[in-house]
């Protein structure tokens, strides 16, 4: 009676023990199931059937599996077929595209008393918003080093944009005159290549310049075919030399949008890479096309290549961070995330698609922004315009080069030159003598540009307004504040002949231009 009494007893405490295992069991935010080694679902606790949506009765005795995720096969990564193997305990952190979200997935052995695996406890716990915040945490580092390396890239470029250009400036000048002259033809051709190329150069720091500046406004009207062409050209080489062929189709009269230039060109040149790296191991014609078409109140970019596409069960990862294919070393899987947030930021959408019988298409699209400003009169081609009457200009540039071109060019268009390269000497010649115009280089060793302009004021303060800055320095803040704040015009160096002539005609005529900043050398 007394045995069968404790036997009851006993019981009774196993029953509420077990109970007890269940409510705590069932409490865990984590998803746990009971797995046999034939896959199949012993048991499970609430989380599990909460995440299923489905009564217990129905998910016991089904395949892992087919009740997670609708296979017919185990998943290649469960940690439980490696448990089978290994007897121990094993784990793998991954995304569940089936959920959304980022598990955990433990799998613990359930041996008997030969040591041999007789079923599992999987564990599965959510643990998307570690992984986000990871993500977002790494994603700022990396924003932050493209950040420090983009200042670091503006500075180098901004010393040499500098000093590229005071040369640039006397091949630009002297070719365009000679081009002008009556010189023999073999000699025509020689110069013509002389100017092309030094174009050229002009060109590649320009770009170099744009992309780097740190201080140009976040956002600003800009035309995507220019930003594409800009893109292109920083490739230039890259493309030509893995054989990949170009097509642009870019609309003649796409309209503008506010935009940070620098970051679409990011975005643009993420693309291009990816194509350029997509279409490495092709072996039939590469092809890169770019196509801008405006649809609806969009502006839309399509950028196709003829790679091996996008396998489709990774399509809709593409724009995940720290999504990659490629191996550690090539690829962080940030590119396209990075890319993502920019273009929603601009109030666009990025995404994916796969052509036909061809490779990969990234489609951009950017809403329209209506422009209100005013054309810049300095675009509107005038060079055919008449001379004003001979005037009497200063040049005042511590390059000699740039003095001999200045001196040359505006002689022969029949004005009467004088040039020094001391900012002091300058000083005197005002006092001294009446001139009609000043050429004012903007960065000068002994004295800067700005402080000279405030000097000359003690001299006559009407011959502030007779002054034309000539810099290869705009980009430096300093700069562009006084240009701004003055609205003197200024000639970015290299300049060609039609421009300056153009400033120095505006102001030898008193027109009163607003600040311009030009920096073509047409
Ligand atoms: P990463 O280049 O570092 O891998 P991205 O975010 O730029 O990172 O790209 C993510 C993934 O998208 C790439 O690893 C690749 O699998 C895929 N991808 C991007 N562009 C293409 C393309 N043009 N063709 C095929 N796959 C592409």
């Amino acid at each position: 009676m007394r045995t069968e009494q404790a036997s009851i007893s006993e019981k009774r405490d196993l029953n509420q023990e077990a109970s007890e295992l269940r409510d705590i069991i069932d409490s865990q935010d984590d998803i746990i199931l009971i797995i046999t080694r034939d896959y199949s679902i012993e048991n499970v606790n609430k989380g599990g059937l909460t995440l299923l949506g489905r009564d217990k009765e129905d998910v016991i005795g089904e395949k892992c599996y087919q009740a997670l995720h609708a296979e017919v096969e185990p998943c290649q990564y469960c940690p439980f077929t490696q448990t089978m193997k290994t007897k121990k305990t094993e784990a793998v952190e991954r995304y569940d595209a089936t959920f959304e979200k980022h598990f955990r997935i433990k799998s613990t052995p359930i041996l008997n008393e030969h040591g041999d695996v007789m079923k599992c406890v999987l564990s599965m716990r959510d643990v998307t918003e570690k992984v986000n915040t990871e993500a977002k945490l790494k994603r700022m580092q990396q924003e932050l080093n493209l950040d420090r390396r983009l200042v670091a890239i503006g500075q180098v470029a901004a010393g040499m944009t500098h000093e590229i250009n005071n040369p640039l400036t006397g091949v630009i000048a002297f070719s365009q005159m000679l081009m002008q002259m009556d010189i023999p033809e073999n000699m025509k051709e020689a110069v013509e290549v002389i100017y092309d190329g030094a174009s050229r150069v002009v060109g590649i720091v320009d770009r170099l310049r744009t992309f780097a500046r740190r201080d140009r406004p976040a956002k600003e009207y800009a035309d995507l075919n220019d930003i594409i062409g800009n893109t292109l050209a920083m490739r230039a080489y890259e493309i030509r030399s893995n054989g990949i062929e170009v097509t642009t189709h870019l609309a003649t009269d796409l309209p503008e949008t506010m935009a940070n230039v620098g970051q679409l060109q990011q975005v643009l040149l993420n693309i291009i890479i990816n194509a350029e790296q997509a279409m490495e191991t092709s072996f039939k014609q590469k092809k890169l096309t770019i196509t801008t078409e405006q649809v609806a109140d969009k502006i839309r970019a399509s950028i196709s290549d003829n790679g091996p596409g996008i396998p489709e069960e990774i399509i809709d990862r593409l724009f995940d961070p720290f999504f990659t294919t490629k191996d550690n070393n090539s690829g962080m899987g940030l590119g396209l995330n990075i890319s993502y947030g920019i273009i929603t930021e601009h109030g666009g959408e990025i995404r994916a698609q796969n052509e036909p019988d061809s490779g990969a298409t990234f489609i951009i699209e950017l809403p329209i922004v209506a422009e209100t400003r005013e054309r810049n009169p300095s675009n509107i081609a005038d060079a055919e315009q008449e001379e004003p009457a001979e005037a009497r200009i200063l040049v005042v540039d511590d390059e000699p080069h740039i003095c001999r071109a200045l001196d040359r060019l505006l002689t022969e268009k029949g004005h009467q030159v004088e040039t020094t390269s001391s900012p002091f000497k300058a000083l005197e010649m005002l006092s001294e003598t009446k001139y009609d115009l000043i050429l004012l280089d903007l960065r000068m060793p002994d004295m800067n540009g700005i402080e000279f302009y405030d000097r000359i004021r003690a001299i006559s303060p009407a011959l502030q307004q007779k002054v034309v800055c000539v810099t290869g320095d705009v980009v430096s803040t300093q700069n562009e504040a006084f240009l701004h704040e003055t609205g003197i015009p200024c000639v970015a160096k290299p300049f060609g002949v039609n421009e300056l002539m153009r400033q120095v005609r505006h102001v030898l005529e008193g027109e009163k231009n607003g600040t311009q900043v030009t920096y073509s050398h047409s």
